[in-house]
């Protein structure tokens, strides 16, 4: 069948999402839908190049940003959803898609999308990258992120923790190569890492766990629901999984400027931004912060 048949679903915009993004965009893919919550930011500029010419004195999602970029001249058509994937829209979101690809690299929102997939039957991709190397991974009908997760539990690093580095290019395309080829049949289930020092490319089988609750047994358990996405020392991501009227939750706030479906409240050099999505960016506030505002404000209010 040819690519233009096939829907895409993109999940996480940033280093590695928005260079992969740009790799998929000339191949043919009927459409492709680029899903993130973030906004861009000047930091995100250093090792995001796509995002370099990005205004960000107002709020821009990253969805928005690249899909803008990417849709000038393409066949694709780019879709832009700027939220964030967690337990309640997971499901709802990867609707209708030929693959999923996971460049989130917080093991939560993994293990969510990861259940979403299995249960829907929709092929996914994960891909992450470290200072050394990079690795994918194609979730079909072998072991899934669950197997490997039962079994390195505590093991897995989380994405924003790592120094930002710019993504090679030979990796990303090796991505777009791995999500098309998958679609005439030619890509086996192995782990498969890449080195950025030395170029080499090794393979692992990885094999499926008989006792994953997710892929082997079924006996799917919700997934930890404290609507936290991320907690990195830079940046507090929170969704409430629901649509939230800003003008009645902030109307009346001090500091707070309400625009386009977003409001932002600063104060000092800490930062709060809401969507109408139910979506939070904390910057320069502590988790017991986050947590508070969260409680009385978006809970208790
Ligand atoms: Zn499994």
């Amino acid at each position: 069948m040819p690519l233009n048949n096939f829907v895409l679903t993109v999940i996480g915009a940033g280093a590695l999402g928005s260079e992969v993004l740009q790799k998929i965009s000339g191949r043919g893919f009927g459409v492709v839908r680029a899903i993130d919550g973030d906004i861009v930011t000047e930091k995100n500029k250093l090792n995001q190049p796509l995002y370099s010419g990005v205004d960000t004195s107002n709020p821009v999602y990253k969805s928005d940003a690249i899909v803008s970029l990417l849709s000038n001249g393409s066949k694709t058509n780019f879709v832009s959803v700027p939220e964030y994937v967690g337990e309640k829209r997971a499901s709802s979101l990867i609707e209708g898609s030929s693959m999923v690809l996971d460049f989130t690299d917080n093991t939560f929102s993994r293990l969510v999308i990861n259940q979403a997939c299995v249960e829907k039957g929709i092929p996914l991709l994960i891909a992450s990258v470290n200072e050394k190397e990079g690795f994918y991974y194609i979730i079909d009908k072998g072991a899934c992120f669950n197997c490997l997760y039962r079994n390195l539990s505590g093991k897995i690093k989380e994405g924003c923790y790592g120094a930002p580095l710019h993504v090679p290019d030979n990796f990303s395309s090796m991505i777009a190569d791995a999500a098309e080829s998958f679609f005439s049949g030619a890509v086996e289930g192995d782990w498969v890492s890449s080195s950025f020092t030395d170029g080499r490319v090794t393979k692992t089988a990885i094999k499926k766990d008989g006792m994953c609750e997710v892929c082997s047994l079924h006996e799917h358990k919700p997934i930890k629901a404290d609507g936290f996405i991320q907690i990195c020392g830079d940046g507090i991501k929170f969704s409430l999984q629901r649509d939230i009227n800003l003008k009645t939750l902030f109307g009346d706030e001090p500091g707070a400027i309400i625009e386009n479906g977003i409001c932002v409240i600063k104060s000092g050099t800490k930062s709060i931004l809401l969507s109408s999505a139910g979506d939070v960016l904390f910057t320069g506030y502590s988790e017991q912060e986050a947590r508070k505002f969260i409680s009385e404000r978006l809970f208790g209010a």
